[in-house]
This record gives C-alpha cells, sequence and structure tokens, in this order.
C-alpha cells in the first residue's frame, strides 16, 4: 500500500519500542528489569481515583467543551497562580489527552509547510516527529556534556533564518534532567522576542527536581515573554497520571483557539471522568508530589555514583526529571561494539536489563536510563550492567 509521505517520514517512538521488547521477554518468562519507562512507578494517589469515580457516579461521562472543561481550566489557573504567580485567562487554556497531543495541536496550528523549528539535542523523541507530521522542518542543535547538554544564544544565532517559527525547550529535560537558570533562560528569551520566535516550554517534570536544584519558568521573566510563550504541561509525571491521558497548554490565546480547533475535528474532548480526577489533583492535596520527588532523589543519589565509576562510562549529574543519560561510547567500543545500539540489544539478550539508545533522542553514543524503579530493580539492573561489561571488556 502506498502510504502518504508524511507518515514515511517519521520513525515509531524508540522508548515504546524498548518497553514493547521487554514486555514480549517478560510475557515468555524472563526476569526482565525495565529502566526504558517514561512513567512514575507509583499508584496515582487516593483521593484521585475517588474524585474519578465519584464523578462517573454522578454521571459526568458525557462530552465536555473540547478544550476542558471550565472548572479544570480555573484548578489549571489556581496552580500557574500558585506555583509561579501567572495570571491566565480561560480563553488561554486548553486540556489535551495528555501533554504529547498538546504538543501535536499546537505544531498542527502553528506550522506552515516548510517552517523550521529548533530543537536542542538530545530531545525527547517525539519532538522532531510532530513537527515534521505537521510539515515543519525540526532544526537540531546538539549539545555537549560539557556545556551540561544547554543551549546559548550563540547556539541559536547560528541557526536562526527568516523560516524559524519556534524553539522547544524542555526543562527539567528528558533525557538529561538539565534544568536551565533563570539567568540562561533570560539571554535565550530576549533572542527570541528579538527574532519573534514562539518560545515553547515544556514544563511536564516541573515538580521533579532534586539536591536543591529548582525549577524556574521562562515565562517567569516577564509579562512580555509569557506572551511569546505557550507553556506545556499536565499531571502524567507530576502526579503519577499517565495513564489518564491530560495534558494542558497555557498561551496566547489567537493560538489556544485554533489548537481547539484542531481537536474539535480530531479527537473532541480529552476523558470526562479524567478532566474530574485532575481537577481533584490540582484543587486537593499536594504532599505525595513531595513523597514522590524525596523517592526519585534518593535513588537518584543511591545509583547515580555507582553508574558513573564504571569504567569508561562519563554521566552529568541530573538535576531533575527521572532519567540518568550516560556517554558509553568508550565502554561499548571496549566491550567490543561497533554501535551503542549493540551494546544495547546485546544487555537485553543477555542480561535481560532494558535501556534506550541515545540515538532516538539525537545522541547515538549515549543510552537513557530511567529510574522510575524500585531501589532494589535498580541495583540490581546495575550489578547485572557490571556483570554484563566484565564478560566483554
Ligand atoms: N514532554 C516530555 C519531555 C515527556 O517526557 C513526556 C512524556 O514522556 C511528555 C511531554 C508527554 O507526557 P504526557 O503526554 O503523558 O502528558
Amino acid at each position: 500500500m502506498q502510504l502518504a509521505k508524511r507518515v514515511e517520514s517519521i520513525t515509531p517512538s524508540s522508548t515504546l519500542a524498548i518497553t514493547a521488547k521487554a514486555g514480549e521477554l517478560k510475557a515468555q518468562g524472563y526476569d526482565v528489569i525495565g529502566l526504558g519507562a517514561g512513567q512514575p512507578d507509583f499508584n496515582t494517589p487516593k483521593f484521585i481515583i475517588d474524585a474519578a469515580m465519584e464523578a462517573a457516579n454522578a454521571g459526568h461521562t458525557k462530552y465536555t467543551p473540547t478544550a476542558g472543561l471550565p472548572e479544570l481550566k480555573e484548578a489549571i489557573i489556581g496552580k500557574l497562580k500558585r506555583d509561579q504567580g501567572f495570571n491566565y485567562d480561560k480563553s488561554q487554556i486548553i486540556v489535551g489527552n495528555g501533554a504529547k497531543h498538546v504538543l501535536y495541536l499546537l505544531f498542527q496550528a502553528l506550522l506552515n509547510p516548510g517552517d523550521e523549528v529548533i530543537i536542542p539535542a538530545p530531545y525527547w523523541v517525539s519532538y522532531p516527529e510532530q513537527v515534521k507530521l505537521a510539515g515543519g522542518v525540526p532544526v537540531t542543535i546538539t549539545t555537549t556534556e560539557e556545556k551540561h547538554f544547554k543551549i546559548r544564544v550563540e547556539d541559536l544565532e547560528q541557526v536562526v533564518t527568516s523560516r524559524t517559527k519556534a524553539l522547544i525547550l524542555s526543562s527539567p529535560s528528558n533525557p538529561t534532567g538539565m534544568i536551565y537558570s533563570k539567568e540562561e533562560l533570560e539571554s535565550i528569551a530576549a533572542f527570541c522576542i528579538a527574532h519573534d520566535i514562539l518560545i515553547v516550554s515544556d514544563e511536564i517534570y516541573e515538580k521533579l527536581v532534586y539536591n536543591g536544584n529548582v525549577f524556574y519558568s521562562i515565562a517567569q521573566i516577564s509579562e512580555e515573554v509569557q506572551a511569546h510563550t505557550v507553556i506545556i504541561n499536565g499531571v502524567s509525571k507530576s502526579h503519577s497520571m499517565t495513564g489518564w491521558r491530560i495534558g494542558y497548554a497555557a498561551g496566547d490565546q489567537v493560538l489556544i483557539k485554533a489548537m481547539t480547533n484542531v481537536a474539535s475535528h480530531s479527537t473532541s474532548n480529552p476523558a470526562s471522568v479524567s478532566q474530574y480526577a485532575t481537577i481533584a489533583a490540582y484543587n486537593g492535596p499536594q504532599e505525595s508530589i513531595e513523597t514522590m520527588r524525596q523517592a526519585f532523589e534518593k535513588r537518584l543519589n543511591t545509583i547515580f555514583p555507582r553508574l558513573s565509576e564504571l569504567p569508561g562510562i562519563t554521566c552529568v549529574k541530573p538535576q531533575g526529571a527521572f532519567y540518568l543519560f550516560p556517554n558509553i561510547r568508550k565502554m561499548s567500543e571496549s566491550c567490543g561494539f561497533a554501535h551503542v545500539s549493540d551494546w544495547v540489544t546485546a544487555l537485553l539478550d543477555e542480561e535481560k536489563v532494558a535501556v534506550v539508545p541515545g540515538a532516538g533522542f539525537g545522541m547515538p553514543d549515549f543510552i537513557r536510563l530511567s529510574y522510575a524503579t524500585s531501589l532494589e530493580n535498580l541495583e540490581n539492573a546495575l550489578d547485572r550492567i557490571e556483570h554484563f561489561i566484565q564478560k566483554h571488556i
């Protein structure tokens, strides 16, 4: 069958692919440790689940407005005010089926064929593919470990053209866990305003910051920067609600309206019951966020020293999110593998540990390990990785 050119140019999500392969091995009875997952391993807090059940029992099971229930928009506006002091109007908010869907709507609403979107690499796997699906051109800036995987204005100057329409920032970053400071963001924001570039600020890991590091939203710099920014966020990572599929965008009302139009002809509203759950998540007690954050912090501080001491590996210590992103090229070569992706495949085959090769994030010398699993699993996985390296080196 002759498929559309648009789908021929995109690659399937490498994170979902490795998770699927690990799942297959598990189903065959193997004891697989999965470090591929991009989701917290905690249950959704009970009061959120209760709110969803109450909503369902009360008959809130019908269509809602496409961009979300007014009460949910109020709850999101309340969260944005509480956490960053922002003022948003309901017309500036759209709720979608997860942050991923909201990003998809954004690029569909924003890009004309040939419009360019600057994406720092390593990047979250879906950014370039979503830009391409909308007819846009992803323009990547490859960052380095030495600069802690962050871009600077000099880098932007090298790639900006008259077609540049947007810049995507992920902070705390998936996959590196790096967080941009206020000062770093100020110079990037000034550049974007001067070149009339929309800043897409993906803040989905906002609540997961460790060891005294702080999250700062680029839109907090000034009202002018806020007007040039669309914030992307949701409850997947903060409230361990990946399966409920709720994310939102906050930004310019013309853009939000266009995104709503696209949603109105594709998905309509996100699940009504999930919306009620999210109202509870944002308006209810926030303690569970801190409990989960502390668990992630403990895991990071336990496994990071062990990982970074492995021979031939370098790893910048993450400040947030729940991933480690080591450069394993030297080690993988010493083990006799031509490509890091071959090392990853052999590790899964021989030791039954699933990690994600860095190629899908735009950095083929690296791998991504998620620590969204128990400390016991993490320690076990490191034992197996050590064993694997000793065997091959
Ligand atoms: N943005 C980043 C950087 C992510 O890592 C993810 C999920 O892995 C998302 C967005 C999408 O989250 P969701 O669609 O579950 O809200």
